[in-house]
């Protein structure tokens, strides 16, 4: 029996004779590919600015740094998260504060959030966990009256709608990830994306050490002019490389997303046959892109979810325990991370899985995956 993989990602001919190209070209650092691979993204998700960066971790570092975040403020994120949410205000010298998430959707919501907030809350993290979009139009509903930026950490979200719109397309400053694990990748990559000239501006420069021309920019001219630094910058830089690939990808989100949502909805139907499994649905305001298909065992269920991990493990079928929870973890166990009752995160953190899902996996593949759900429910 060949094993089955929770996630794979689709590459192939074309990413290699696009990296062929840049190789040949001479140029591999950040130059003309990273600029248009930021213009193609800015349109995919119907966004103003967009700036490449190494990674999501720093997209958000940046994405903090341009809305004005520092020393002694507050930033709610919800503890439901991959641990770099929580870290990225840790950076700048603000104090992550943990939120609750909607046991439904995984996300904050303008309720969760609103017990979080202290006179100190100067931004709020809102992530739309697994690809499933997060209401922003409520949080902001609750945000934009008092002064907190909402920073979107759309880092599993691409492909993903909210309203008819992409994703991000409405939040302030929004940060996206280019992990393998995500939907589009360019084997480490990220990219901030605002509507706010000037802060897209900051960022640009901030990535590249706070000079005042790019290194590309003074490659142009054969006598490159001297260069200034006005801040203490960061090397977030993408390269040229890692651009080419994502423009193949990039082209390729909305197969991508339809095969999966299909996948998905194959997924749905099994598991509502089941009882006690409940799966990640669309919420009524947007359409999910299944970055992650979580589904969670639910209180009544005659067996637990490690039970379910070793029956699909006996099949070959690798799974994973569902997002974990940044404030059980050692490096923010101690301190001061703000009171909310976290009770729907530690549910979920405690009891959901992720099934394998990805763009070449098999109908007959997930058959495979199905029948192990179903034999588990039966047997207990
Ligand atoms: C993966 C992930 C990140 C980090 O992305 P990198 O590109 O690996 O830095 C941040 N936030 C969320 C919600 C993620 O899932």
């Amino acid at each position: 029996m060949t094993r089955i993989n929770v996630m794979q990602p689709w590459m192939g001919q074309e990413e290699i004779a696009a990296l062929a190209a840049v190789v040949e070209s001479g140029w591999v650092a950040q130059g003309a590919r990273v600029a248009e691979f930021e213009t193609a993204f800015a349109a995919m998700q119907g966004a103003e600015h967009a700036v490449a960066t190494s990674s999501c971790t720093t997209a958000l570092h940046l994405a903090l740094l341009v809305a004005g975040v520092g020393d002694g403020d507050d930033v709610v994120v919800p503890s439901f998260s991959f641990i770099a949410t929580a870290n990225a205000p840790t950076y700048v010298g603000a104090r992550p504060v943990f939120a609750d998430v909607d046991p439904t959707t995984g996300n904050l919501t303008a309720a969760t959030l609103e017990v979080a907030l202290t006179p100190a809350t100067r931004a709020v993290v809102l992530v739309d966990q697994g690809g499933v979009p997060a209401d922003l139009e409520s949080v902001r509903a609750l945000c934009d009256p008092r002064g907190i930026v909402v920073i979107e950490d759309a880092a599993c979200a691409a492909g993903s709608t909210y309203r008819g719109s992409p994703v991000g397309a409405g939040a302030d400053i929004a940060a996206w990830s280019f992990h393998p694990r995500k939907i589009l990748t360019t084997g480490e990559g990220g990219m901030v994306t605002t509507a706010d000239a000037a802060w897209a501006t900051r960022a640009r420069r901030l990535r590249e050490h706070a000079m005042s021309a790019s290194a590309s920019a003074r490659h142009a001219n054969v006598l490159a002019p001297p260069e200034e630094y006005a801040e203490v910058g960061f090397n977030f830089r993408m390269t040229d490389l890692q651009a080419a690939v994502g423009l193949v990808q990039l082209a390729r989100l909305p197969e991508v997303v339809e095969r999966r949502r299909s996948l998905a909805a194959g997924y749905q139907k099994a598991i509502a046959e089941i009882d006690g499994l409940r799966a990640v649905t669309d919420p009524s305001w947007g359409t999910c892109n299944y970055q992650s298909f979580w589904v969670e065992v639910e209180e009544a269920s005659p067996f637990d979810r490690e039970e379910l991990m070793v029956r699909l493990a006996e099949a070959e079928v690798s799974a994973r325990r569902g997002i974990m929870a940044a404030h059980r973890q050692p490096a923010y166990r101690t301190g001061d991370h703000g009171a909310a009752s976290l009770r729907a995160t530690e549910r979920l953190t405690d009891n959901t899985l992720i099934l394998p899902l990805f763009h070449q996996m098999s109908d007959s593949e997930q058959t495979r995956v199905i029948d192990v759900l179903r034999s588990a429910a039966a047997k207990a």
